[in-house]
């Protein structure tokens, strides 16, 4: 089977940049979103050369011009948007209604995954303000997609590694401590850890999978369904030192957050329901839905402890 020709739109953000790498090293011809906002963000003109360098096309458009995204979409088979949506960096989940429009109008689309890449919404409809406002405006974004029928994969990646892993999932941290942790509630409560790369390497190898067709493929590496206690266990094994514990009970987790910035309490809510509620790895992957390690053992997944070795 000829492989699809891919559009990627966020083509320079963190998980879109790693959407490209994986979708030239699968063979697919790729082209990238060329805003024509990006200005003289000289970071991003770079980056976007050396995707060209690498083989992929470079097209100009912008959500401002509807037929820019139409010639854009109709050169590909499949578009994957990783427009941002983390409140502290930028959140744009609904611009994705503008390339909805263009995808209607160029009519070529075989596949269409938005930028999800996190939770999956269609199970949090009882999440709580103001972090709610992600799984609302993705949920929008579906609604669009299947009224319009396109063809769609939803991606459900859980924890990006970088964020999570990185911070021994304390919110707003990002580098692990050598000497203490602060435990959210018990700290027993599972959530599962991707990679961002290999978010990426999963995404890429959907969209020509008739498995995976108008369904959620869920990412849940078995080796890294973990509870932060157990993600600290194998950070203390690995710098060979206990850390210093203490606890953050639920109430006093979610009165902390009055007072502070509207950004800074969305991203709070969602580490809440992840590691208070455990909402990632509490249910059963339903009928309507796939699990991406399943569907592709050749991949060899980035463990937990391999990744935790990276900051030693
Ligand atoms: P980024 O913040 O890195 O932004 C991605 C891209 O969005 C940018 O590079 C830019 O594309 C585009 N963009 C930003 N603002 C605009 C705008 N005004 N108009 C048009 N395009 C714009 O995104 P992330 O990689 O952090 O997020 C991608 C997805 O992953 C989101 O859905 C997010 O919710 C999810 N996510 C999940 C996490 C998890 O732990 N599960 C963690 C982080 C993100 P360009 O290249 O064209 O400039």
């Amino acid at each position: 089977m000829e492989k699809s020709k891919v559009l990627i739109i966020g083509g320079t953000g963190y998980l879109g940049k790693r959407l490209v790498k994986a979708s030239l090293a699968e063979g697919h011809e790729t082209y990238i979103l060329h805003r024509t906002e990006i200005g003289v963000d000289i970071d991003k003109v770079q980056m976007l050369l050396s995707f060209k360098e690498q083989g992929a096309h470079l097209v100009s458009g912008s959500f401002t011009d509807h037929q820019s995204l139409v010639k854009a979409i109709k050169l590909v088979d499949v578009v994957i948007c990783a427009i941002s949506g983390v409140h502290i960096r930028s959140h744009q989940i609904l611009l994705q209604l503008k390339l909805i429009d263009a995808i209607k109008d160029a009519g070529n689309v075989k596949r269409f995954l938005p930028s999800e890449f996190g939770t999956d919404p269609a199970r949090m409809e009882n999440a709580l303000e103001p972090g709610r406002v992600t799984f609302d405006d993705k949920m929008i974004v579906r609604k669009a997609i299947e009224d319009a029928q396109i063809p769609f994969t939803y991606i459900s990646a859980n924890c990006f590694a970088g964020y999570f892993l990185g911070g021994l999932c304390q919110p707003g941290k990002i580098l692990p401590s050598r000497d203490s942790v602060v435990l959210l509630g018990d700290g027993n409560k599972k959530a599962i850890y991707v990679e961002e790369d290999d978010i990426a390497m999963y995404t890429i190898k959907t969209i020509d999978d008739p498995r995976t067709l108008n369904k959620t493929v869920y990412l849940r590496p078995p080796k890294n369904i973990l509870s932060q206690r157990e993600v600290v266990e194998i950070w203390e094994k690995l710098i060979g030192k206990e850390l210093q514990k203490s606890s953050i009970p639920k109430e006093q987790f979610l009165a902390s957050l009055k007072g502070q910035e509207y950004a800074q309490q969305v991203g709070l809510i969602h580490y809440y329901h992840v590691c208070y509620e455990g909402c990632l790895a509490n249910f059963e992957i339903g009928n309507g839905a796939v699990e991406a390690s399943e569907l592709y053992p050749e991949i060899k997944y980035t463990t937990v402890e391999e990744y935790m070795k990276r900051y030693l």
